[in-house]
């Protein structure tokens, strides 16, 4: 696992079930190294498809804390609404992560690792003529990655902002499904090529909103400042504990609208940082804007980032209280 790719390698099982229409079937566990499907199954042409991506961590006590998992849970009920997908059940969906896990506790990292939580659902319908129908069927699983850490604290990246284009359709940024992340994907595969870049902020009209699979705060020694929940982007659970915690450790939390303008500007003197589940608090090194590199705090450290990114970790970790009641 250490070497491993990110996502790359699973547990040996993971938990199943189905909808056949009318009602859930009971959980079980089956190979996590295979999923037979039709040709023909919905999700492969038209994109019935929505995911969860969470963390649990193994806690200094040798717990397994599950972090946030009643709003994952809750995100993804959304996503399967805005798909017109059968809505997972909630104690349901909360059992199947909670008993996958507890199966294979032993599997799961010590700390920076954790074990990456997938739960996954699919239209299986098997019609190639419900373009503009929905799925009348559907999968339910619940895959887990042992993995270590994406970004290292330290890490700084390149990122391209880009005023030009959008992540995806304006009424779906809010929904976590594969679509959107394929329609990013040119898009940061050009920045790459071109500007040598990690990522992209996408900031159409000069709106800053988010990265292809990140938010985007600034930060400095008072305040952080974010862009407010809308339909365009994903609300981070990330960031709604980032917020939580700077409010917290006293900083002042703004979520408003920022340019791309008000951004460059920013960070002569303030950071700006990613987060994610996967990226915690990323901090952000450069910004290439309009062909020209920017050094975030001329090149200083990110010190209020690392401060947000270690409190969240603690209390992921069970070092630090968990006064916000996030741990299952
Ligand atoms: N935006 C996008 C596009 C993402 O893929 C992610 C990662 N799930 C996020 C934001 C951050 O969300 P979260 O903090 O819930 O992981």
């Amino acid at each position: 696992m250490a070497n491993a790719e990110f996502g790359t390698v699973f547990f040996d099982e993971m938990t199943f079930a189905t909808y056949d229409g009318e009602k859930w079937s009971e959980t079980s566990f089956v190979p996590s190294d295979k999923l037979p499907l039709h040709p023909a199954t919905h999700v492969l042409h038209y994109a019935s498809t929505c995911f969860e991506g969470m963390k649990a961590f193994r806690a200094a006590d040798g717990k397994i804390n599950i972090f946030r998992l009643d709003d994952h849970v809750k995100r993804m009920q959304n996503s399967a609404r805005c798909l017109h997908l059968p809505v997972p059940d909630t104690e349901q969906l909360k059992a199947m992560i909670i008993d996958i896990l507890a199966k294979h506790r032993d599997e799961v990292p010590a700390f920076p690792g954790s074990a990456y939580i997938r739960p996954t659902l699919i239209g299986t319908d098997q019609s190639i003529g419900r373009a503009a129908a929905p799925t009348r069927t559907a999968m339910l699983y619940v895959l887990i990655s042992p993995v270590g850490d994406y970004f290292p604290a330290d890490a700084k990246m390149r990122v391209l902002l880009d005023t030009e284009h959008q992540r995806c359709a304006p009424h779906f940024g809010s929904v976590k499904s594969g679509g959107n992340y394929a329609s990013a994907l040119g898009l940061i595969l050009s920045a790459k090529e071109k500007y040598n870049t990690a990522q992209v902020i996408f900031a159409p009209g000069g709106d800053v909103q988010e990265t292809g699979a990140a938010n985007c705060l600034l930060i400095n020694d008072n305040e952080v400042l974010t862009k407010p929940l809308s339909s365009e982007f994903l609300p981070g659970i990330t960031r709604d504990s980032l917020l939580q915690v700077a409010a917290k450790l006293g900083y002042k939390v703004t979520e408003r609208n920022i340019q791309a303008t008000e951004l460059i500007e920013w960070i002569k003197t303030g950071e700006v940082a990613l987060s994610g589940t996967a990226a915690v608090l990323a901090p952000i090194g450069e910004i290439v804007y309009e062909g020209e590199t920017h050094h975030v705090k001329q090149g200083g450290e990110p010190v209020n980032a690392k401060r947000l990114r270690k409190y969240l970790n603690d209390v992921q970790q069970g070092l630090e209280e968990d006064s916000f009641g996030w741990i299952t």
